[in-house]
């Protein structure tokens, strides 16, 4: 089924353990620090079954069930192009800020099914386990984040253990004929908040004597045991939209998501007691690579809105014809052209990875991947150099409109030619919620790190290189050429 937002709103209604610092939040869908995202992702469910994009964005799936085109296994270059352009317009209605809408998670746990072998041979049935979790999924129209990292400092259980201390990490503490129970902390819940489930796993290698931890599986985030710690709410501390736009609506928030005597039935364990096997799974199937198209296509369309900000900036700022300034947009454009033609690419040179499906191509991601999680940080500073200092030169807030005297005052003194005060702050505290805020300054670490640190990023690419290929040219080009005996050797010009 396609779920309304107003069914997701009310699944969020579960009993769910969410604490912001000592408060306990009753309801997600009404608290201050968490309505307006809850209302973006709902948005997000009901645009999807709207007349102009249900033919895209759902299909038809064996069963029967119009499912959403995430769930899709992609068997054509069609199937990946509808896949593609389904993320791209739930990053487009949400300017590309949420990170972790429903397609991310869901397009990783669809890439996973695509090879039950891995699953059964870990344990028998875990396979068809996987298979009916996806149809659940799909049937259901479960949002669904992921935790899989340890918590920061804990990835080397000895030291706790040497200090007598509680290894703080997820661990499968006891299991019984219905299943596993779960001990520990999981890092970093992005969407959780507004997630129905979370997917627990190990994204980065363990040591074979980490086996406790290796397990994978799906957890309700209403299950008893389940408490989720956010971070700091943006949205809590907006005071208006106007003020901050971004943060009022799009704060998707992260959370640490904590274990405590958390029961999970075999049918939702899907990797148990097998170190490699547990981060080797998203990488012997397409999960990793499909999971992370999601995030090229995002962030292209924060790339866009990025470069909209500075073309609108250097015009207001009476600069646009000033040759360094464009430059420096010429600079941009360049970058989000290819950006886009990288996109593209990755469907133009699709693989298959595994019989019978194909996958968008591998190289190609990566190097976007890396692209994106590189220089967000640079392109965010050339945005800002080209705002200039006008954001601090607004008044606080746009309360200074209620006041009749005082607005005339601004509308005087603050307007520039073609914009008024009023339409000038408006733009400028948009930009400043994208690029200066406590919003602003999350996105900077998302950006650099969502996919894993910046070395892992660059590992992959190192990996899924075919260096022969490279070092092949070298050799073609040195054998194509002799060595010439020593008296053949041509004397340097200087010397003739
Ligand atoms: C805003 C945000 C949202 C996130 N969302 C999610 C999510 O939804 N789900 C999820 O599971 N995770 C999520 N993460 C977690 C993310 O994957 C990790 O932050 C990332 O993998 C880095 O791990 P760490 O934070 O523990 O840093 P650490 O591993 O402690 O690294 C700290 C620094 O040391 C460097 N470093 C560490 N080891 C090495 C090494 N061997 N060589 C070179 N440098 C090294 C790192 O590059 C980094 O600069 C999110 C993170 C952020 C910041």
């Amino acid at each position: 089924m396609l779920k309304t937002g107003q069914q997701h709103l009310e699944s969020l209604r579960d009993g769910r353990k969410v604490y912001i610092g000592n408060e306990l939040v009753e309801d997600v869908t009404a608290h201050p620090a968490f309505r307006n995202a809850a209302q973006s992702f709902a948005m997000i469910y009901d645009r999807k079954r709207d007349p102009e994009n249900v033919d895209v964005m759902a299909y038809e799936a064996d069963d029967g069930e119009l499912s959403s085109s995430w769930f899709l296994k992609p068997k054509t270059k069609d199937d990946l192009r509808r896949r593609s352009e389904t993320h791209r317009r739930v990053a487009e209605w949400s300017y590309g800020l949420l990170g972790r809408s429903p397609d991310h998670v869901a397009s990783f746990v669809t890439g996973l099914t695509f090879r039950h072998d891995l699953f059964d041979d870990n344990r028998k049935g875990a396979g068809a386990h996987l298979e009916a979790y996806y149809d659940d999924m799909r049937r259901n129209d479960t949002f669904a984040c992921y935790t899989v990292l340890p918590p920061q400092g804990a990835r080397q259980p000895e030291l706790y253990l040497r200090e007598g201390l509680k290894v703080p990490t997820l661990q499968v503490t006891g299991e019984d004929s219905d299943g596993v129970i779960l001990n520990g902390m999981k890092m970093l819940g992005t969407s959780a908040v507004f997630s129905n489930e979370t997917w627990v796993g190990n994204l980065l290698p363990l040591g074979d004597d980490q086996a406790a931890e290796s397990v994978t599986c799906a957890v309700p985030l209403n299950a008893p045991g389940v408490t989720i710690w956010t971070r700091k709410p943006f949205e809590r501390y907006a005071i208006s939209e106007f003020d901050s736009p971004f943060s009022w609506r799009f704060d998707e928030t992260d959370a640490m998501v904590l274990f405590e005597d958390v029961r999970v039935p075999w049918e939702r364990v899907f990797t148990h007691n097998d170190a490699p096997l547990s981060r080797e799974i998203y990488f012997r199937t397409p999960s990793h690579i499909m999971g992370n198209h999601q995030s090229n296509v995002r962030f292209h369309e924060k790339l866009k809105l990025l470069l909209g900000i500075a073309h609108k900036s250097a015009e207001l700022n009476n600069v646009l014809q000033v040759p360094a300034v464009r430059d420096t947009l010429g600079r941009l454009a360049a970058g989000e052209a290819g950006l886009g033609a990288m996109i593209a690419g990755q469907i133009e040179a699709a693989e298959e990875m595994v019989p019978g499906y194909l996958n968008v191509n591998l190289r190609y991601m990566y190097g976007a991947l890396h692209w994106c999680t590189q220089n967000y940080a640079n392109i965010c500073e050339i945005v800002r150099e080209l705002m200039g200092g006008g954001p601090f030169q607004m008044p606080a807030d746009v309360s200074v409109i209620a006041d009749p005297e005082l607005r005339e005052k601004f509308e005087t003194y603050w307007s520039v030619p073609g914009q008024s005060a009023v339409e000038r702050m408006k733009f400028l505290k948009l930009g400043w919620d994208l690029l200066g805020s406590d919003f602003a300054g999350r996105h900077q670490q998302y950006e650099r790190f969502y996919a894993g640190p910046a070395f892992i990023n660059t590992l992959y690419n190192f990996l899924n290189c075919p260096w022969q290929n490279m070092t092949d040219i070298v050799d073609g080009a040195l054998t194509s050429y002799g060595t010439p005996e020593i008296e053949q050797v041509r004397r340097p010009l200087a010397a003739e």
